[in-house]
Formats: C-alpha cells, structure tokens, sequence
C-alpha cells in the first residue's frame, strides 16, 4: 500500500529532503506546512497536489489561498491548520520538521490520531517527553526518529533487548568550535557559528550544533525514545561523520550505525521500518577511511552541561532550557547578543523557575510563554 505523509515543515531543510524521499520512493503528500514561506509553498502545493496546505503566519496564508484559488488544494493558518494537517484522517504518517516546541501540540495531535510519527523536530521530545511518550503508549502511536543520532541508535538496538543495553553512544561532530577554548569563544561571530564542518542544516539547529546545546536537546530526547536513564547516555565527539551513533551491549558488544552523512536515509527508514528501501548515493569507503577520529566534548561549550541539568532538575526545567535557548538563538541570530550570552540566558530562566513536576499540557505552554516573559522583562540585567 502506497504511504500518504502529512509533512510538517516542508519548506525547510528536512522537509525538503524528505519530498526527495517521497519523489524517489512514490509515496503521497496529504499535507504540507510552513511558518511564512509562501512561494516554496505553492511550488509546493503545484507539484504534490495535497488535501491540505497550511501557513502558521495568517497573512501568508490569506496570500496562499488566493494563489492557489484555481487548484483543490484546502488552505488553512496557524496552529488550527497545523493541528489539522497532522490529524488529516488520509494520512498514515505524519513526518515533523518544524523548527522549536510549536511542534508539540500537532505531534500530540497527530498522537491521539494513533499515526506513526516520524520525529525529526527534537524540541517536542524535549519539553513534553513524559506527556509525549505516555500518550503514544495509550493511542498506539508509533514514534520513530528522524535525528540521525537516534535513527542510528534504534538500528543499533534492533541487535539486542532493552534490559542489555549497558550504554549508549551519542556521537556529535563537535561543530565548528570543538577546538576553541573558553576565552576564544566569547567573541565568535554569527556567520562562522554558521559554518558547520559537516552538516547542512536549519540556521536553529545549526546554531545549537555550534552551542552544543543540540547535543544536550540530544541527550533528553534518546531518554524519552529509548527509555533509557541519563547515566546510560555518553557522548563521544567524532569529526568524520562516520559512525552515527552506537550501543554497547552487556556483553560488551559495540553496535555501530556507519554511512555517509545523508539525512535521507534516516527520514526513509523512519517511514519504511521495519523495512529498509534503495538510497542511491555515496557509500563509505573503507579502504579510503585511514582512521576514525575520537573525542571528548568540548567543556567550554555548555550545552551538554546546562540541558542534562534541566533534565535531571525534571518536569517543566526542560521547557524552560528550551524556551530560553530559543529565544536567546534567535537573539543571537539577529545579531542582539554574543554567542556565549546564549548560556547565561538559559542559566538565569532556569536559575528563576521553579519546577512542576509532571507538567500538563497548558503548563508546558504557560512554562514556555513565562521564559519569554522573563528574558524580555530582564534582558537589560542579563546584559
Ligand atoms: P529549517 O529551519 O530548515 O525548517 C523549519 C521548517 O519549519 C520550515 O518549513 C519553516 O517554515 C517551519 N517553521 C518555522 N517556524 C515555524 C513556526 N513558528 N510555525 C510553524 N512552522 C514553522 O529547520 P530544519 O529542517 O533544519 O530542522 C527542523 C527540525 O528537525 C528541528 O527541530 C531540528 O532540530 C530537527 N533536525 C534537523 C536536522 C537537519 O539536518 N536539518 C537533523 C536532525 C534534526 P518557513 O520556511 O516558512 O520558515
Ligand atoms: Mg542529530
């Protein structure tokens, strides 16, 4: 049976990717989403024919809707529209590549739907991981990762039971200040925070490579996914981009995932597990690899740090982390702040929250509007 995908975030780098994917497999495209980008959009609409096209900001929307007036596509804005694309009853697969925790409520959405949902958008994990992963179990809703450490890590673990697994690797390139101390970091610039040796990715995302708070976002959402306790989780930098994640097993057994670099092969072996589907590409050479590089994290780099300190404080602490990473990014990114301002913006939001143990939905939502509140209230202070 040919698969039909609601796609959350398809304008952007992992959406993209994903309609490559669906263009070489021959699957369908129900739905399509994105926050502003009106022309991708409607190129988009045009070549896939979906039921449902939404745009979150209601003015592009508005313009969308008069565009694509002499098609059948259903045009829809803000969270409304993004709920109702990852529950459209058509679909079987809801992929979320929306960038930040606005994915939260379509992926609860699409959850109590019973969908499979192929996670890329980590930020959903992170601050609503209990709620999340409760209420899969209660609606038979399958989630399966799209962040490569993770899809590497859920192949790894197809080679052994739960109750054996004595560790798990969470690889990381290091990004582009692995080698920098402290000091040298403080006055590093946007554009080369930009530069990702390896990857190409969401400006966010790489952002939080460069922080190493994507890594830290890392951490929480293998506990949530796999049900594993923090202690079990170590990160091991690897600058080649080889090996993708591995598990140690009890009997010492070291399961690796290895390839090239091409975020296609997790997004298709999310939507086609348990079967795995032809990607043409590169392959790794073995004979032309020398050598495989290891490391330790950077510690001038504080996101592991400060994210496993959210996820051990617990409950709401995570949101807060991410609220606040999200603001001060974006801060960043426009310039406002320096790149290690970054941290001691998450450090004061958590430093004056105090925790709600299990949170509900509505508290994961106030958590994240009072971190807002809060750094814009006191950025002259944190300054
Ligand atoms: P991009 O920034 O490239 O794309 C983000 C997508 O989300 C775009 O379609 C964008 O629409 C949409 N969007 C942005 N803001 C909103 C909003 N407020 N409401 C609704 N939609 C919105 O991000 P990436 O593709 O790089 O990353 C997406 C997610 O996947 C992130 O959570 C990231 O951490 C994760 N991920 C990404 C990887 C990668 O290789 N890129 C690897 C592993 C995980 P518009 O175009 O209109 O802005
Ligand atoms: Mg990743």
């Amino acid at each position: 049976m040919s698969k039909r995908i609601s796609l959350l975030g398809s304008t952007g780098s992992i959406g993209r990717q994903t309609l490559d994917v669906i263009d070489a497999c021959g699957m369908e495209v129900a739905a399509i989403t994105a926050n502003s980008s009106v022309d991708v959009l409607e190129e988009q609409a045009r070549r896939y024919g979906p039921e449902l096209a939404v745009l979150m900001d209601e003015k592009a929307a508005a313009d969308l809707k008069v565009r694509l007036a002499d098609t059948s596509v259903k045009v829809l804005a803000g969270m409304d529209g993004l709920m109702e694309a990852a529950a459209l009853p058509s679909a079987d697969t809801v992929l979320t590549a929306v960038v930040g925790m606005v994915g939260l409520r379509p992926t609860m959405a699409a959850i109590r739907e019973g969908k499979r949902i192929a996670l890329a958008n980590k930020e959903t994990l992170v601050c609503g991981g209990e709620l999340v992963m409760e209420e899969a179990h209660d609606f038979g809703a399958e989630i399966l990762p799209v962040d490569s450490e993770h899809s590497a890590i859920f192949q790894c673990l197809q080679s052994g039971a739960h109750d054996e697994i004595e560790e798990i690797l969470l690889t990381a390139s290091g990004g582009p200040f692995r080698d920098l101390t402290a000091e040298q970091i403080t006055d590093v610039t946007v554009d080369q925070a930009l530069a990702h040796p390896n990857w190409s990715m969401g400006k966010k995302i790489t952002i939080d490579s460069a922080t190493m708070i994507n890594k830290g976002l890392e951490i929480i959402e293998a506990c949530w996914l796999f049900q594993v306790p923090i202690e079990k989780i170590h990160v091991l930098v690897q600058p080649d981009s080889v090996i993708h994640s591995m598990v140690q097993f009890q009997d010492g057994a070291v399961i690796a995932q290895m390839g090239t670099p091409d975020m296609k092969l997790p997004i298709q072996y999310a939507m086609f597990y348990p079967k795995r589907a032809f990607l043409g590409g590169e392959r790794l050479k073995f004979e032309q690899l020398k050598s495989i590089h290891f490391a330790k994290p950077n510690p001038a780099l504080r996101g592991i740090e400060l994210a496993s300190e959210a996820f051990r404080r617990g409950g709401s602490m995570t949101t807060v982390m991410n609220a606040a990473n999200e603001y001060a990014v974006a801060k960043f990114l426009n310039r406002e702040i320096f790149f290690t301002d970054i941290y001691r913006w998450i450090e004061y939001a958590m430093d004056h929250h105090s925790v709600i143990q299990n949170p509900s939905l509505e508290e994961i939502l106030k958590t994240e509007q009072e971190t807002y509140t809060l750094l814009e209230k006191d950025r002259n202070i944190i300054k």
